[in-house]
């Protein structure tokens, strides 16, 4: 009789008695029923037959005080006949992988030598249950991918296309890592946990078992396609869509859309990380964009309108007051970088007063004008006033 058995088939429902009934009551209605689905009063009835073998099975393990305990226990686990097993109307969140354990060479390969009790096979296959034995399932691994945009494609948002390289089961063995028609069996070293603890100065360390490389199963014959790792390099290009104003440096996480998860977890997240091509004219600073205008000494003077470039849109005209200093910001509402919350940042423009090299005769002139009209002023006045006073 399997362990799938005990957890299917209910005996107590098969004798017809209630789950405390005592050895008598069980006695006497198995005694009653196979009396009445006997093949020997039921002759050619193959329907009588298969009721008579199941009383009877019903019977040899209630009948037997210490088989009868095991049975309780095993069902107790799964909240009686809580289990369904694979392909019999959903496992309903069941976490282990019933393949891995009912699988022949599997696990159960385990209590090879020992007392082979249905007790001890229940401690290896599910104990996990108890004591963290068999693996949970397990969330896909985060991936870390990089991606290089255009200035104008950080400031807007854009879909790109991101290659990934990926690790997930191997589609040959359906990531066992085993040979076709054979199973892994659990790493006896750590007993199917993956770590083994060592003892070092009176402190235990807990580390991936060696044998098994932390996987916690053992294979005898590998997978010709993956070699036993049960994991397959895959690549893949996928679609990120880059929210708008990312940042040179940025880490934007996409959740799920990371390794896949094994046996029934959810998947790892993706980490994109983001590159900005830098642009010839528009910088960034948080939300804003900054830009640089040059501006001539007598605009700088006597203020002007001075049209600047904005990214991507038209150019804006703005006003430069009278008396404008070189290095000075003016600031431009609602022309900067999107924010997330779909309004934008400002356009900072950056006043660069230019000092011509070369002059036309008449601007040199004009020039020249202008210095003896101001002769009489001296700019470092105040700085030597204030090196002396200090
Ligand atoms: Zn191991
Ligand atoms: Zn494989």
């Amino acid at each position: 009789m399997s362990t799938k058995d005990y957890l299917e088939k209910d005996f107590y429902k098969v004798l017809g008695v209630p789950k405390d009934a005592g050895t008598a009551e069980i006695k006497k209605a198995y005694r009653k029923l196979a009396r009445e689905f006997h093949p020997d009063a039921n002759k050619g009835d193959t329907r009588a037959e298969e009721r008579f073998k199941e009383i009877s099975e019903a019977y040899d393990v209630l009948a037997d005080e210490k088989r009868r305990k095991e049975y309780d226990e095993a069902r107790a686990l799964f909240g009686n006949g809580g289990f369904r097993p694979p392909g019999a109307g959903g496992a309903g969140g069941f976490p282990f992988d019933l393949g891995d354990l009912f699988g022949g060479g599997g696990a159960a390969g385990q209590q090879a030598g020992g007392a082979g009790g249905i007790g001890d096979l229940f401690g290896g296959l599910f104990g996990g249950r108890q004591g963290g034995r068999q693996q949970p399932p397990r969330r896909g691994q985060d991936v870390e991918s990089e991606v290089t945009l255009n200035f104008t494609d950080a400031v807007d948002g854009a879909t790109v296309p991101i290659r990934l390289t990926s690790s997930e089961p191997c589609r040959h063995c359906n990531g066992t890592g085993a040979a076709a028609g054979t199973m892994p069996r659990t790493c006896p070293t750590c007993s199917g946990t993956g770590q083994t603890s060592r003892n070092q100065g009176g402190f235990a360390f807990s580390e991936p078992c060696r044998d098994c490389k932390g996987r916690g199963l053992l294979v005898d014959e590998p997978c010709i396609v993956c070699h036993g790792s049960g994991r397959a390099k895959s690549a893949r290009t996928m679609q990120v869509r880059v929210p708008a104003g990312v940042q040179d440096g940025q880490r934007i996480r996409l959740k799920g859309k990371g390794a896949p998860g094994e046996r029934g977890g959810p998947a790892g997240d993706l980490y994109v990380v983001v590159h900005v091509r830098p642009h010839p004219v528009f910088g960034r600073k948080g939300d804003n964009l900054t830009v640089t205008a040059p501006v001539t000494f007598p605009e700088a003077v006597l203020g002007a309108e001075v049209t600047v470039p904005t990214l991507g849109g038209q150019p804006v005209t703005l006003k430069l007051p009278a008396g404008t200093k070189n290095g000075a910001t003016l600031r431009v509402r609602g022309r900067g970088a999107a924010r997330k919350d779909g309004t934008r940042g400002d356009l900072l423009v950056t006043v660069d007063v230019l000092v011509p090299t070369e002059l036309q005769p008449k601007a040199l002139e004009a020039l020249e004008a202008y210095r003896e009209a101001t002769a009489a002023e001296d700019p470092r006045a105040t700085l030597m006033q204030a090196a002396k006073g200090a």
